[in-house]
């Protein structure tokens, strides 16, 4: 980047995280997520750190939070409250600990790791053991005099507790700094009580906490059940406690909430290899606490050397916020491709800047139809914000406006396939989606035959997209019955094939030649067909042929099938190139299989797994929710019966299992359903 375009770019993030700052911070009304407003502030800070001499003065990579509202008093604090610097993943905290090294060389490092609580940060001040004041961080130097609506929490006390070995706290100016939160559960009351009055929702508990707290009316303050939970200990002799750990320790034995201990019982990692165990741990528990948390606060346990490593701009060198893997965020769109699918189907692709979502990197979105990058105005050059939660695949959310250089340039969608130049059509006027007609063209025939051999199909090992691609150059194959005919002379000679995998494929491909009559079905690609609508025509038609012959009116008799569908398996089996189809594959052996049904036990149930399940694969686990009249979903809804979860389960379906009122079950709740 040029240093001019440099400059302007880093103008336009200031001005607009300063904005998403304000809404946030003063405000307590954000109008963008936060993984939005951290993927702007990583990209400021990566150009401030290529181009120091462009860091403007009102830069947020600065500044700590927003200013204090009118109507408090404003209040110094004794030290500054500081922010913390964030980090995603274990290259970053290891980094970390080395800058730390660099300046401490012969310290033995000790970590202290605890759940970041995402609330508002307190401080409170209590003067021989009384309660006298309480502050708002503010902008870090000075914060508002929140000492009445603080008094109104129930989980600070308004006398310190006495307790055995921490009485020399009771005299003197005693300060706790920890975060107000609002418990989920809380949380979601308040809002259905607000639903049920027809009054608007609040965003989240934090937004609420912070604008509960920074309200002037202390009874309304004492209506909502906030809670404190302390982090920090500042008394005049610092010395008295050496470790974070001693902190956490003295903080619970004069009466405050803190947190417990993060991993085995303890706080204290004593590697980085331990730190990552805590992160791996809390990544998937963090669901399961009662109150929001965006991930952990990384410090080194000895309080003298945390002092002694000082700070750098707005956070302390030796604490660390490590972020776990946001399913939002922000990047640059290079440019838009179409994807050609089996169906015909021209999607726009977007081409991104590499992002870092739910944990792996995406560099391409679908921007679904033409008629979606109109609506939102998506334009190349643009900012966008990109999704990727749970299996759902990549999608670009909506440009930022405000983000705009001027330079950015409209898409036009292309009326030619972009493989085989034949005119896109639509079937209908009103129809989103341009599609290539051509049932030869070779981007269709190339995903018409990886999702015959892809894993909710037929699950060939060793057919993949790239060795199908393979396959299609050397003119071994034209469509997927011809993977039947596959010799191991024909492969073992191409680029992609040694000896061992031409033989191990084609004693895949050979197991497979009975395979499922549902998974067949749903492998041959028919529009609008997935497995669940293979399965249920299956149950009911029982073999290839009856469902083949079958009437648009004996289809529409299966449940779940309605007239698009019924009208695409009709046309489907009268189209001559997929009769022929079919002939191929009797001639070439394959004998799809109708398997005996276990049971119908789950009937009428809807399921939905999020995460990993260890005693079965999610395919496997599918199946057998199927074979058991049960009916297995890829997204919540109302209708969904059970939300299975395993490990790593993703946020966005808790959320909404948790929002709809769906029972959520894990692995040993699931087996136990089979049992009877
Ligand atoms: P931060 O709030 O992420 O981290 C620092 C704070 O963490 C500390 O001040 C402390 O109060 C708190 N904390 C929670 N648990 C703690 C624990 N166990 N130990 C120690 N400290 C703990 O950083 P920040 O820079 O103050 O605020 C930035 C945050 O605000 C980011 O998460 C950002 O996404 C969000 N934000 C969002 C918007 C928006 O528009 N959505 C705008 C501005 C900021």
């Amino acid at each position: 980047m040029k240093s001019e375009e440099a400059k302007k770019r880093i103008e336009k993030l200031v001005e607009q995280l300063n904005e998403y700052s304000y809404e946030y911070h003063v405000l307590d009304q954000p109008s963008v997520e936060d993984s939005i407003y951290d993927g702007l502030m990583n990209e400021l800070k990566t150009l401030e750190y290529n181009y120091p001499e462009l860091v403007l003065k009102n830069s947020p990579t600065k500044k700590v939070g927003g200013q204090t509202l009118k109507g408090f008093k404003k209040v110094t604090h004794s030290s500054r409250m500081l922010s913390l610097n964030d980090v995603f993943d274990e290259v970053e905290v290891q980094a970390w600990a080395d800058r730390m090294l660099k300046l401490a060389p012969n310290e033995n490092l000790e970590f202290f790791v605890d759940i970041k609580m995402d609330g508002l940060a307190c401080s409170i001040i209590y003067e021989d053991g009384e309660f006298v004041q309480a502050v708002t961080r503010g902008d870090g130097t000075t914060g508002e005099d929140v000492t009445e609506n603080v008094r109104t929490i129930s989980s600070v006390p308004l006398k310190l507790r006495r307790t055995k070995g921490y009485e020399s706290f009771l005299s003197g100016r005693t300060e706790i700094r920890g975060e107000i939160v609002l418990y989920k559960k809380d949380f979601e009351a308040i809002n259905k009580s607000r639903e049920e009055e027809g009054l608007p929702l609040y965003a989240n508990p934090r937004n609420l906490a912070a604008g509960t707290i920074r309200q002037l009316d202390s009874k309304i303050v004492a209506m909502r059940p906030l809670v404190f939970r302390g982090y920090d200990i500042i008394v005049d002799s610092q010395s008295r406690i050496e470790t974070n750990q001693d902190a956490y320790e003295t903080i619970s034995g004069l009466g405050l909430i803190v947190n417990p201990p993060t991993f085995n019982s303890k706080y204290v990692a004593s590697s980085i290899a331990e730190v990552m165990k805590a992160v791996e741990l809390w990544a998937e528990k963090r669901h399961s606490m009662k109150f929001n948390t965006d991930g952990l606060v990384i410090k080194l346990n000895n309080r003298a050397l945390y002092q002694k490593l000082g700070i750098v701009g707005k956070a302390p060198r030796a604490a660390i916020a490590y972020k776990f893997p946001a399913e939002q965020s922000t990047t640059k769109l290079r440019d838009i491709f179409i994807s050609i699918g089996r169906t015909g189907a021209a999607t726009p692709v977007a081409i991104l800047d590499p992002v870092v979502l739910a944990g792996s990197k995406v560099q391409m979105a679908t921007l679904h139809n033409e008629g979606e990058i109109l609506r939102k105005d998506i334009r190349i050059g643009d900012t966008v914000v990109v999704r990727k939660a749970g299996d759902i695949i990549p999608e670009v959310v909506e440009p930022l406006l405000k983000l705009r250089s001027g330079h950015e340039k409209k898409f036009a969608m292309p009326t030619k396939c972009p493989d085989c130049m034949t005119d896109l059509v639509k079937s209908n006027k009103n129809e989103a989606v341009w599609r290539c007609p051509n049932e030869r063209c070779p981007a269709r025939v190339h995903n018409k035959i990886t999702h015959f051999a892809s894993k909710g199909a037929l699950d060939i090992d060793g057919l993949g997209e790239k060795n199908i691609k393979s396959l299609l150059d050397a003119k071994l194959i034209d469509d997927s019955a011809d993977i039947f005919s596959l010799k191991f002379e024909d492969i073992n000679n191409l680029e992609r094939f040694a000896d061992i995998s031409a033989r191990k494929l084609i004693d895949s491909i050979a197991s497979k030649k009975r395979p499922n009559l549902a998974k067949f079905l749903f492998a041959l690609g028919i529009r609008h067909v997935g497995i669940q609508t293979a399965t249920d025509l299956v149950t009911n038609f029982r073999s290839l042929d009856k469902i083949a012959k079958a009437s648009e009116d004996e289809l529409l008799a299966v449940e779940g099938v309605g007239e698009v569908v019924a009208e695409s398996i009709v046309d489907w089996f009268a189209e001559k190139d997929n009769q022929e189809l079919l002939i191929k594959f009797k001639k070439l052996g394959v004998e799809p299989i109708s398997p005996k049904l276990d049971g119908q036990s789950l009937s009428g149930k809807f399921f939905v797994i999020s995460g990993t399940l260890s005693s079965i694969e999610r395919e496997a686990a599918a199946d057998k929710i199927r074979n058991n009249g049960g009916i297995f979903q890829s997204s919540v809804g109302k209708d969904t019966t059970y939300l299975v979860t395993g490990e790593n389960p993703g946020k966005s379906k808790l959320d909404k299992a948790a929002k709809l009122g769906i029972q959520i079950i894990d692995e040993s709740e699931f087996n136990k359903l089979f049992k009877d």
